[in-house]
């Protein structure tokens, strides 16, 4: 049976979009237009694969929805990519405060929105197919893991073992939005002189070498960096606040 998803939108133009484009991916859906229902339905006899959340909603905070569903058994686990107008809430909304495993800004696309779904869903999945043995490919950018060798359109770039390190944890984890404490700790291996500074020297360098392939490491302000896909450019279909 497809996956399940919950989408959570008051806005009702919105939400009928995202819920037509997700079945139109074969994906199956769930609609709720304020926070309790999105928990009564969420928390009901079947539990969403993955649950879009909009962060303004007439009754409750998405984030508030967001900790009530990490906070129940049935959905602990269960991915939660949140929608919002609100970028500067965004380090609260996947930090540990609240908890979702994503976020899309809006306005956004819809082609960019079912990337990032299939994306979400794909990782959550126990049996996620890995990579070809040894091999990372995310565009223009290939990694031969065991090799420590990086390509870009084919030609080799020279990394140090540490930006090597820094690649592949961003890659390994694409999509998602790494903390430059989280990079500390796990590029790093946390050493205490090393400040959040540092990441952000090594991600530019790291940039630079990568040359063209460098767009794909995202900035987030204030926040860290993501590894992003290689998706054309196309205008945002909805340019609607929450
Ligand atoms: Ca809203």
């Amino acid at each position: 049976m497809s996956e399940l998803v919950l989408i959570v939108e008051d806005e009702r133009d919105l939400l009928t979009a995202l819920d037509y484009n997700l079945r139109r991916e074969g994906y199956r859906t769930r609609t709720a237009s304020n926070g309790r229902e999105a928990l009564a339905l969420a928390t009901g006899p079947e539990t969403p694969d993955l649950v879009l959340l909009d962060l303004m909603l007439p009754d409750l905070p998405g984030t508030e929805v967001c900790r009530q569903l990490r906070a129940h058994e049935a959905t602990r686990r269960t991915p939660i990519v949140m929608l919002t107008a609100k970028t500067d809430e965004v380090d609260r909304v996947v930090g540990f405060e609240v908890g979702a495993d994503d976020y899309v800004a809006k306005p956004f696309s819809v082609r960019e929105l079912m990337l990032r779904v299939r994306a979400v869903l794909r990782r959550a999945r126990p049996d996620a197919p890995s990579e070809p043995a040894g091999f990372v490919d995310h565009g223009r950018l290939r990694l031969d893991v065991p090799a420590h060798r990086v390509f870009v359109g084919g030609e080799e770039v020279i990394l140090t073992a540490l930006e090597f390190r820094l690649l592949r944890t961003l890659l390994e984890r694409r999509g998602r939005v790494q903390s430059r404490e989280t990079l500390l700790i796990d590029v790093w291996g946390m050493s205490p002189e090393v400040t959040t500074r540092t990441v952000d020297t090594h991600v530019k360098r790291l940039r630079q070498k990568l040359g063209a392939a460098g767009a794909y490491v995202e900035t987030l302000r204030g926040v860290g960096y993501r590894m992003v896909a290689d998706v054309p450019e196309e205008r945002p279909a909805q340019r609607r606040r929450s």
